[in-house]
């Protein structure tokens, strides 16, 4: 078969093949292949094996490029499933104070905090919020994610939910990551809305909701299903209007105590409970019977100083399908690294490193329902790949510049020389 990218001569390509998603022993597989080779033609691979056997199989094409990856190793392009990387404004500056001993009531009474993101973002024109999330999208990039799941919920009014929709949708054509878009309208109630909190929802469900779906802005609807945050009654009553105008079910569930999130994903069918930093055994057997996939965002636990992460080991134990992400976001996900997430999982969570590495790509693929597309190296699938000097563990040598090359859609989107 014909091929115009031909990476050749990998010491290892972690296939990560599906079926997916893979949860309990079958996460423990990243599916190597050894002294191997992987090929696509239009950005769509044709062939992943033994170096031995691709020359019989692939004909490069007059202009195809051929790579030599000289013994390093090809895993796929990592899939962050959980992001809040648009939003305008820096809290950076907060971060510093926080290390200082601020208190984060402290940091929001002198205008800080997720209200200091909202007016932001409320405030900047479209393309100054294209601007300012291009950056950390280039960031991304250059750390291997190749599809990366966009939020909003830092307009908190109809109009400003949509234009960071609207972001996303044009920073999806612009650049090379593919973004997948979630609405989250429930992200916080607005300063403007606390006193008359039932009106907020009213308004996310009967006016940003059909709005969305009305310029098919958003796949996904989410909610932040917290103590604080949206009841789990409210939660309900959003995500199933979400399901009601076509957008597909997830949530922030479980990240500062039990506060019922995981339950309702049960619930309402989601097809991923992120966070989960205090889920219980209980409710991740009925996940794991749901096959809700456990999206855990180690980074923001890491940052946020919980004291405690997500229990992968008991999740995966129980076989729900754990993905993991970065959680990108102005006020605790300050790392765009997945390999930084992968680096946590294994030591922070003591997943493997093999299951960590599941997480990042077919796993996450299947919490995006996109695993039909990527999130693995097989036949069929886009061409979306990463290039490491050396084998995997590189990849946890924090800070290390492990990454050689990052392959977008069979062509190079991004190469450390
Ligand atoms: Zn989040």
């Amino acid at each position: 078969m014909r091929a115009d990218l031909i990476l050749k001569n990998a010491a290892q390509i972690l296939t990560c093949r599906g079926p997916a998603p893979r949860s309990g022993e079958a996460q423990r597989d990243a599916s190597p292949i050894a002294n191997a080779t992987v090929a696509s033609f239009e950005g769509s691979i044709v062939f992943v094996g033994a170096s031995r056997d691709a020359d019989a199989a692939v004909t490069p094409t007059p202009h195809a490029t051929v790579i030599d990856a000289g013994g390093g190793t090809v895993l796929p392009g990592f899939v962050d499933a959980h992001t809040h990387v648009v939003f305008a404004g820096d809290r950076r500056e907060e971060l510093r104070r926080r290390l200082a001993g601020a208190t984060y009531q402290e940091i929001a009474a002198s205008g800080g905090g997720i209200v200091s993101t909202v007016r932001d973002t409320r405030q900047a024109k479209d393309d100054d919020l294209a601007r300012q999330t291009r950056v950390r999208l280039d960031e991304m990039l250059r750390c291997g994610t190749t599809t990366c799941e966009a939020k909003s919920g830092y307009g908190l009014t109809v109009d400003s939910e949509l234009k960071q929709l609207r972001v996303i949708r044009r920073l999806d054509r612009e650049q090379p990551i593919d973004l997948v878009p979630t609405f989250l309208g429930a992200h916080e109630v607005p300063l403007e809305y606390r006193n008359r909190r039932d009106q907020y929802v009213d308004l996310v469900v009967n006016e940003m909701i059909p709005a969305v779906a009305r310029e098919r802005l958003a796949e996904w609807c989410d909610v932040f299903c917290e103590t604080g945050a949206f009841t789990p009654e409210e939660s309900i009553r959003i995500l199933r209007a979400g399901q009601a105008a076509g957008l597909k079910s997830r949530l922030h569930a479980d990240e500062l105590g039990l506060s019922g999130g995981s339950a309702v994903a049960v619930h309402v069918g989601a097809r991923s409970a992120d966070h989960l930093v205090f889920v219980d055994r209980d409710h991740a057997e009925a996940m794991a019977r749901a096959q809700i996939v456990a999206t855990l965002l180690p980074a923001a636990a890491f940052f946020l100083k919980l004291g405690r992460f997500a229990p992968a080991r008991m999740l995966v134990g129980t076989g729900v399908p754990v993905a993991i992400a970065t959680d990108v976001n102005p006020g605790g996900g300050f790392s765009p690294s997945m390999p930084f997430a992968i680096a946590l999982a294994c030591f922070a969570m003591d997943m493997t490193l093999d299951e960590a590495l599941v997480a990042a790509t077919l796993n996450a693929a299947f919490a995006l329902d996109r695993h039909d597309r990527i999130g693995s190296l097989e036949a069929g699938k886009q061409m979306d790949a990463v290039v490491l000097d050396g084998g995997p563990v590189e990849l946890l040598r924090v800070g290390a510049p492990a990454i050689r090359m990052v392959i977008k859609s069979g062509k190079v989107a991004w190469s450390s020389g």
